[in-house]
C-alpha cells in the first residue's frame, strides 16, 4: 500500500511540474496610457518618443539594469 501512495505522489508531483512548465507567460500589457509595469505609474512622453516600447518608468528601469548587472 506504502508504494501506492508513494506512485501517486510522485506522479502528482510530475503533473504539478508539468503544469508550471507549460503555464502561460502573462500577455504585455497593452494600454493606450503607458504605464510602468512595475509601479503603475505613468512613463513620461519624453521617454516614450525616445524609447516607444519601453514599458518601465526611468526609476524602475534602473532598478532592473542595477538587478540584471549583479
Ligand atoms: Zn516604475
Amino acid at each position: 500500500m506504502a508504494d501506492n501512495a508513494d506512485r501517486a505522489a510522485e506522479q502528482q508531483g510530475v503533473i504539478e511540474n508539468a503544469l508550471l512548465l507549460h503555464r502561460p507567460r502573462p500577455p504585455r500589457r497593452q494600454v493606450s496610457g503607458n504605464d510602468c509595469l512595475a509601479c503603475g505609474k505613468e512613463i513620461p512622453a519624453q521617454r516614450l518618443a525616445v524609447l516607444p516600447n519601453a514599458c518601465l518608468c526611468v526609476a524602475c528601469q534602473e532598478d532592473a539594469e542595477r538587478t540584471m548587472g549583479q
